[in-house]
């Protein structure tokens, strides 16, 4: 392109609040896109070797495949798996690759492609229309030895250059989970909700993150700096030099507005007539701990255990886990932590799960009834639990429970636990308080009945919705759907908050609405105890909560029971936001800039 390259401005959806500037970084491995990097001649034979195990693997399947088709009498099926073996078995393609392999020192996927592109041209030059159509073949033969490829290698965020904007298909949590926020300016994605685990980690992390946009492919567009605004969804491609001075501006501008907010650290979150309001913190990380103490959280309302572990091969062993929870316990000086049995499944996968493939997951094998059937696992994390409880306030909660035998089930195996471990004379807490996440409908529904054999309850938002709209909470095709404010989840809400106060037991909300000050003077309208958010929004939560009244709130929400759409409950909302000083605004991703 000559000449200074043009300016690009693109929409998405605002994920997590912040303006960053930086160059672009592509990470993905999706069949288009797959990253190409440089080897040391010491691993040129381990990369050969890594394509001949992934095309064997490839061949394997397909043979398997084929054997079932042939099996069910589905001959046209076998038929197809049986030319797709042949192009694999291609002794020139094999060759080929190893050599440039050899020749390039280039990664095996970039090669690979490299091929499989060349491969297309051929088959795009036939002018018979029955050949060309092979072309698909040629893709799905490719996806599946890419595939193969990616599970041998390691391709990650945590070493990405320094000052990076990273654009990507759409982030696993696993791939937030390693990112590093020293290199990492901000992440922009074709996919991902608001609520999706990497969005989640995003936030914990304090990076910028827009998703929902349809970018170019960037190396068709000449492209050295990019600017992201995470509170209104705005990407900015080559921006000209007096719209970069203005996004420096108003970086700083919300640099000094958050530190204005944070220094509430040592106020009360405490409504304007004097309501209490215990607000935690949902931890991923060790290093968010700094920041919940120095914004005054009271203690950890959500340890979502599996991120620790989400980007090692196995399952951590119980001594790894006692470790952790004991380090993590007694940083807290006291304080509550409530520690959630992992959540694996759903979008939360990371290597432990990567081969367990359901066509379903969120509605598949996950949280709490994984850890039913992998009890030897689940009963290694319930034991360092309950030894960590001799070293600090303690409580565990048990994720996606759907009705009252789950629960029950869990809290037998944890009673199991807890007898093993006196007999053998472990130290432990006198008395474990246990919690269920309402996040199912059923759940929500049957409440009355999980309030009795709970200590408390902690309403997962960000399931919650997505289950009772049936909605993907990461497809952004469907977040128009994904609606917070539907009537029928406040209702859930509220049933929840009188079964808790029948039975005697606090709630509180953890999905990703108690950390949105929009929300603040509904949910103590409704009367939830506690709200937990990800630290660094403790002290814009603060903030909403010293600008609520509880008597304000409590009509707020009783008018709102009263509405039978989400709009309608959102301008409401809206309206009573606004009440509310305009320096919460652009934290709150509703810049008005
Ligand atoms: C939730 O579903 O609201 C929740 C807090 O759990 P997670 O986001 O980890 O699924
Ligand atoms: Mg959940």
């Amino acid at each position: 392109m000559a000449g200074r390259s043009k300016e690009i401005r693109l929409k998405g959806s605002p994920i997590c609040a912040g303006i960053a500037i930086g160059k672009p970084y592509l990470f993905s491995f999706t069949q288009e896109n797959v990253p190409e990097f440089s080897i040391a001649s010491e691993e040129v034979e381990e990369e050969i070797s890594r394509y001949r195990r992934a095309l064997l693997r490839s061949k394997n399947e397909v043979q398997q495949l084929k054997k079932q088709l042939e099996y069910e009498g589905a001959w046209e099926g076998a038929a197809i798996l049986d030319s797709h073996l042949q192009i694999m078995q291609d002794p020139s393609m094999t060759t080929k690759i190893e050599q440039e392999i050899r020749l390039t020192l280039k990664n095996t996927e970039s090669i690979f492609q490299a091929a499989i592109k060349a491969y297309e041209l051929k088959f795009k030059k036939i002018t018979d229309k029955v050949f060309r159509e092979r072309l698909i073949d040629i893709h799905d033969i490719a996806r599946r030895i890419l595939r193969y490829l990616r599970e041998s290698v390691h391709i990650t965020l945590a070493d990405v250059p320094s000052n990076s904007v990273v654009f990507a298909h759409e982030l696993a949590p696993s791939d937030t989970a390693e990112a590093n926020r020293q290199s990492i300016e901000a992440f922009v994605t074709q996919n991902g909700g608001e609520t999706s685990h990497a969005a989640i980690m995003a936030k914990a992390k304090g990076i910028p993150f827009v998703a929902s946009v349809n970018f170019p492919v960037l190396d068709s567009v000449k492209c050295n700096c990019v600017i992201v605004d995470g509170c209104r969804g705005d990407v900015i491609l080559n921006p000209t030099k007096s719209t970069l001075l203005k996004y420096k501006q108003l970086r700083e501008q919300l640099i000094t507005q958050f530190d204005t907010l944070a220094q509430t650290g040592n106020l009360e979150a405490e409504t304007i007539d004097g309501y209490k309001v215990r607000l935690s913190a949902n931890v991923e990380m060790f290093n968010e701990l700094d920041m919940l103490h120095e914004y005054g959280g009271n203690g950890i309302g959500l340890f979502r255990s599996e991120y620790l572990f989400l980007t090692q091969d196995s399952f951590p062993s119980e001594e790894e886990q006692y470790h952790v929870y004991c380090r993590m316990v007694e940083n807290m000086r006291g304080l509550p932590v409530v520690i959630r049995t992992f959540d694996i499944g759903g979008d939360k996968f990371g290597k432990l799960q990567r081969t367990r493939g359901e066509d379903n997951p969120f509605l598949g094998c996950r949280a709490i009834r994984l850890m039913l059937k992998e009890r030897e696992t689940f009963k290694s994390q319930l034991r360092a639990i309950v030894r960590a409880s001799a070293h600090g306030d303690v409580s565990i909660l048990f994720p996606m429970v759907s009705g009252l035998p789950e629960l029950m089930e869990a809290k037998s195996v944890l009673k199991e636990v807890q007898e093993e471990l006196r007999r053998n004379d472990f130290v432990m807490a006198d008395k474990l308080k246990v919690g269920c996440m309402i996040e199912v409908p059923s759940a929500a529904i049957t409440c009355d009945a999980l309030a009795k054999e709970c200590d408390f309850l902690s309403i997962g938002t960000n399931d919650l919705v997505g289950y009772s709209l049936a909605v993907d909470r990461g497809n952004p095709a469907m977040s128009y759907l994904y609606s917070p404010t539907h009537p029928s989840v406040i209702r859930l809400i509220k049933m929840i908050v009188v079964e808790g106060n029948r039975n005697g037991i606090p709630v509180t909300v953890c999905g990703e609405v108690a950390a949105d000050p929009r929300y603040t003077s509904l949910l103590l309208g409704l009367g939830v105890h506690e709200l937990s958010v990800a630290s660094r929004y403790l002290p814009l939560v603060k903030q909403a909560i010293r600008y609520t009244s509880i008597v304000d709130a409590s009509q707020l929400a009783e008018d709102i029971l009263a509405m039978a759409t989400a709009q309608e409950i959102q301008e409401a909302l809206m309206r009573k936001y606004e009440e509310q000083p305009s320096s919460l605004h652009a934290l709150a991703r509703k810049g008005n800039y």
